[in-house]
């Protein structure tokens, strides 16, 4: 199968295993994932840009290096991120 058809016909999350209903590209990784993963990725992005580090420069970094960044800004940042949402 081509690459695209994979990704329409994949029935399973690669990260978390969910059954995808709606699925996306990962931004880190070339993971098919589903929107729960995918909301995960959109927080250690806000997360990094709030430590100011650019995460367009992690675009594709794979697996582990996510694992990091995800362990590394989700305690550091998610503070900041969330002081500047105010609370929310
Ligand atoms: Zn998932």
């Amino acid at each position: 199968m081509s690459g695209r058809d994979e990704f329409f016909h994949k029935e399973r999350c690669d990260r978390c295993v969910a059954g995808l209903g709606a699925r996306t590209m990962s931004w880190f990784t070339d993971e098919t994932i589903c929107m729960d993963c995918s909301d995960e990725e959109v927080r250690t992005k806000k997360a990094m840009r709030a430590a100011g580090t650019d995460p367009s420069f992690y675009e594709g970094c794979g697996r582990e290096q996510y694992e990091e960044l995800k362990a590394r800004f989700g305690t550091e940042g998610c503070l900041k991120v969330r002081a500047e949402e105010g609370g929310a």
